[in-house]
């Protein structure tokens, strides 16, 4: 039995399919890579994974159970957690209080100096969180999910904005949640050279469904995924 199965996904607005038939099986403790041009539909999916937006058809099984439509909360509280573009950490609180709080309703609390650790943040455990940089505050996001002790997690660009030191330290983190911890990712990603780093199974979206899915090596090579990424800019918005 897969741990999170997407059968058939279906999400309109207004006339845009913004998803429009998106199936994918992810295996408990795998790594996966989700790529695709802007507008495809990728954030779409995590709102429909998450609760946020309920699907038009199509299910989310997680864990052989029917959890299509049910509301955030309750997903969250199954275990799957979502990374958001925009950071949502308390800014007036310090980095280990925002571990804390995140952690006292998951019992993780002796976690937290661990994941302070994992999230290259030991020496800021005191700090403001509103005081820390752009990539310093992604990783305390990531450290608030695990503190949620959650069994999947979804990535939505996570080093959106950050150096390339601050990508790579990223990805040793997602490979160190995903290994260490034995913890289901699914992350979004525009940059290829992160992906390549992870060596995870990738999949491209197109349309609101997968394009093709394979490892790096070869969907790099794929022709249709080269026409998708070099054939055109943004995705058509069409009806
Ligand atoms: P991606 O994350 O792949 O860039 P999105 O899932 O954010 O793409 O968006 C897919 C399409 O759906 C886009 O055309 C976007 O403008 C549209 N869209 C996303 N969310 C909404 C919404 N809440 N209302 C209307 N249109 C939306
Ligand atoms: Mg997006």
């Amino acid at each position: 039995m897969p741990f999170l199965e997407l059968k058939s996904l279906v999400r309109n607005f207004g006339g845009l399919k913004a998803v429009n038939g998106f199936s994918l099986n992810l295996e408990e403790g795998s790594l996966n890579a989700l790529v695709g041009p802007n507008g495809c539909g990728k954030s779409t999916l995590f709102n429909l994974i998450t609760g946020v937006l309920k699907p038009d058809a199509g299910r989310v099984i997680f864990k052989g159970q029917d959890i299509t439509g049910w509301p955030p909360h309750s997903i969250a509280r199954l275990g799957i957690g979502r990374k958001f573009q925009v950071p949502a950490i308390f800014d007036e609180l310090t980095v280990r209080e925002n571990l804390i709080v995140a952690g006292k309703r998951s019992n993780t609390l002796p976690l937290i100096p661990e994941i302070l650790q994992q999230i290259r943040l030991v020496e800021l455990a005191d700090a403001l969180a509103g005081e820390l940089a752009h990539g310093q505050k992604q990783w305390l996001e990531i450290g608030i999910l695990l503190a949620q002790a959650p069994s999947l997690i979804l990535l939505d660009e996570p080093t959106a904005g950050m150096t390339s030191l601050e990508t790579r330290a990223t990805a040793d983190l997602i490979l160190n949640i995903n290994q260490k911890r034995n913890i289901t990712v699914l992350v979004i990603e525009h940059d290829m050279g992160f992906i390549e780093y992870l060596g995870c199974p990738l999949h491209v979206m197109s349309k609101g469904k997968i394009l093709k899915s394979g490892d790096f090596a070869t969907i790099r090579e794929d022709a249709e995924v080269k026409a998708l990424y070099f054939g055109q800019s943004r995705e058509p918005a069409d009806a």
